[in-house]
Formats: structure tokens, sequence, C-alpha cells
């Protein structure tokens, strides 16, 4: 009797197992984008091969008085200008992974005012290889300006979190050009990238959306790519892109930018934007 009462105490220890072992695991958007740039030596590899790019860039940039990555906003005479880079912050030169895995870990979606306390925490680490590329321009002369949608309320902890991780940081020069800091200047970038070609010889432009080189980012994607098609001859030389999976006008432009549609809508226009392979049988 009392075996068998052992026994039925194992068995049913044994069923609560396999139960929980084939408990549903909710699917997550972000999961698989978050764990490849958080964790894989392949996101990292790559990074670190656009910034080995980038110094050789920069160089052949230096080297000749005629290159600029702005062409369309430089005007006359830009090539006695003192140099410079535009640098988007976040997914390019600052890594945001623990605030998207907390994201998927807590099973919730992306707020303003959450990323705020979290840009305001300072805790914001280094995408790998950035600060030793931003010290490699800032010590050929090259000055690093950094064109964010951080706000300009979110500004000084940035600079303070950048400051610490050792970013040049631009001495008497107000280096963070953040969304708001002027009236004109919004999401989009342009206005602000203006500002830098006006004073300086922009050698390269360093994003992971495409609205960090362009403000014809938001269109469909037939106009998307048509973008990318009219600027064949920056992506490489003197645009350079960073991987971003997790977010980016790449995702936004399959549902239309409606960020109000609930995340089942989103996920149903991103699958019928797929071209899928059909089985003939
Ligand atoms: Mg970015």
């Amino acid at each position: 009797m009392r075996l068998s009462a052992c026994a039925a105490v194992v068995l049913a220890i044994g069923f609560a197992a396999e139960a929980r072992a084939q408990e549903a695991v909710p699917q997550n958007d972000l999961l698989n984008a978050t764990l490849w740039m958080q964790d894989s030596v392949e996101y990292k590899a790559t990074v670190l091969g656009l910034f080995a790019l980038a110094r050789i860039r920069l160089d052949e940039g230096l080297a000749d008085p005629a290159w600029t990555a702005l062409p369309e906003m430089q005007g006359e005479k830009f090539g006695d200008r003192p140099p410079a880079i535009i640098v988007d912050l976040d997914e390019t030169v600052l890594d945001n992974n623990r605030y998207q895995a907390s994201l998927v870990t807590r099973r919730t979606d992306f707020s303003s005012k959450e990323w705020t306390k979290y840009v305001n925490d300072k805790v914001t680490d280094a995408v790998i290889g950035a600060v030793d590329f931003a010290k490699y321009a800032d010590a050929k002369g090259v000055k690093v300006f950094y064109v964010s949608n951080r706000t300009k309320e979110e500004e000084p902890a940035t600079a303070e979190n950048m400051a610490a991780l050792g970013f040049p940081m631009g001495g008497n020069v107000d280096t963070i050009l953040a969304r708001g800091e002027r009236p004109d200047w919004k999401s989009a970038k342009e206005s602000r990238m203006k500002v830098v070609a006006d004073g300086y010889r922009v050698l390269l432009v360093m994003g992971d959306n495409l609205a960090d080189f362009t403000d014809k980012a938001s269109g469909t994607r037939a106009e998307r790519n048509a973008v990318l098609e009219a600027d064949m001859a920056h992506w490489g030389k003197d645009w350079i892109m960073f991987p971003n999976p997790e977010y980016g006008s790449w995702e936004s432009s399959a549902f239309g930018g409606d960020y109000k549609k609930s995340a089942d809508e989103r996920r149903k226009m991103k699958i019928e934007a797929l071209k899928a392979w059909e089985p003939k049988s």
C-alpha cells in the first residue's frame, strides 16, 4: 500500500513536470532580434567589420578635399571646412539591448515615458567597437556629431552616460543634436544634418535606420527601395548602415507607420508583407 502511494506521488510529479514542459511560451516579435543583437558573435563580428570599414573610409575622406557624404547639402567650397562625421546614437553606437530584453521578459511594448526613465538611469552600453572608432576619428581631428532622436530632455543623461563610456564629447561644441533642441529639429534629421554640413565637411554618415540618412525613409516599401537605388553610390562608401532587426522604419513601413494599430494587427500586416514560397502539392 505504501509503495503504491509512493508510485502515485511520483507519477503525479511526472505529469506536472510534463504539463509544465508542454506549456506554451507566448510568441514575442522581439525575441530573436534581441537575442541576436545582445548575445550573438555574429552581430558583434558584423559591427566590428563595419567600424573597420568606417576607419578606412574616414581616412580616404580626410585625404580627399572633394569628398563629402552630403553633396546636396554642402554647397560651395566645403573643402576648406573642418572635417566631421554624423553618427546616430541608438543601435549605431549605443547599445540598448538591456532595455529591449526587458520588453521581452516583461512581455510589454515600448513606451516613451518608460524609455525616458531608462535613459535617465544612464545604464546604456556602447556598441562593440564604437568608442574606439569615435576616439579614432577624434584623434584625427574629425568632429563627431551625434544626431539622435533622443529628446532634448534626455540629452543631459545621455551626455553623462556617453562620457562615462569614453565617447569624445566635442569640448566646447554641443555635439549631441537632440530632437526638439530647436523648434525645427523634429524627428526627421535632415535639418540637423544641414547645420553640421554648413560648418563642416561631412566625411561619413552612420546609422541603423534609413531615416538616419534621408528624410525620405517613411514612405511605402516601394518608395524606400527607390531611395536605396537612388543613393546606391553612398552605401558602404560615405553612408554606413548598421544592422537593427529589433525596430526601425523598415518595420513600420510594413504597417504604414501606424503604431495605434494593435500588436496583432501590425503582426498580420507584417506577415502579409512577406513574399512567400507556395509549395505546389
Ligand atoms: Mg538608431
